[in-house]
């Protein structure tokens, strides 16, 4: 897919194919966000965006909803540098976290094992919310996993393979990119094989 002559993959060789194309994600942010205004007609929305992963799809997403709304952003680390599997998962909340009474809407770009969300929400729910509902951008296709946690909105079903672009990282990189890719393997293992 191009702009201006580049598709994704040029000049980052650590990026392979393109998944999802910007044209693709912007169509389905849309068809999402109908959803979501028609849930919450009328009521005041709380979003609160897990950062970093969720910046630009919350930039998109947001613009879309013509509901009046606050948003709140709150960051969730689980995949430290150049770390592709799981980690301890560190909780960061802004200092005034008032959701009490409120309709929340958790946002989170990806859910791979379910355990960022799976902690998020339990973090959410004890600040007493009037409603709690939860939109991940991707779903990893994870058979390994069952009865994992269940978004009440998802944008995309995705392969077993770790992805950057669209918000996404890989050591922070790659975030900027207009469409979602997967990271070549080749990264991940020279990485794996590394102390
Ligand atoms: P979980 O806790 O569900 O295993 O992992 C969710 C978090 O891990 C996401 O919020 C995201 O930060 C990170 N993550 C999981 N899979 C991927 C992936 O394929 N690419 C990127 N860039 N991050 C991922
Ligand atoms: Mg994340």
């Amino acid at each position: 897919m191009e702009v201006h002559g580049k598709s994704s993959q040029d000049s980052h060789p650590e990026v392979g194919q393109v998944l999802i194309t910007r044209q693709q994600i912007s169509r389905r942010v849309e068809v999402l966000a109908a959803e979501i205004a028609e849930y919450y007609r009328g009521m005041e929305l709380t979003v609160v965006a897990v950062l970093t992963g969720s910046l630009v799809f919350l930039a998109d997403l947001i613009r879309r909803l013509p509901l009046k709304m606050r948003i709140n952003a709150i960051s969730a680390s689980s995949y430290p540098g150049k770390s592709t599997d799981s980690q301890m998962l560190e909780l960061s909340l802004p200092a005034e976290f008032d959701l009490a009474g409120r309709n929340v809407l958790l946002l989170d770009d990806i859910l791979d094992s379910g355990q960022t969300i799976a902690a998020v929400m339990n973090e959410l729910a004890g600040h007493g919310p009037a409603s709690l509902r939860s939109c991940v951008l991707l779903r990893k296709l994870r058979p390994d996993i069952s009865g994992r946690i269940k978004p009440d909105y998802v944008g995309f079903d995705v392969p077993h393979k770790f992805v950057v672009g669209y918000g996404l990282d890989y050591d922070n990189f790659y975030r900027n990119l207009p469409d979602i890719c997967v990271l070549r393997e080749s990264s991940r293992s020279a990485e794996r094989g590394s102390p």
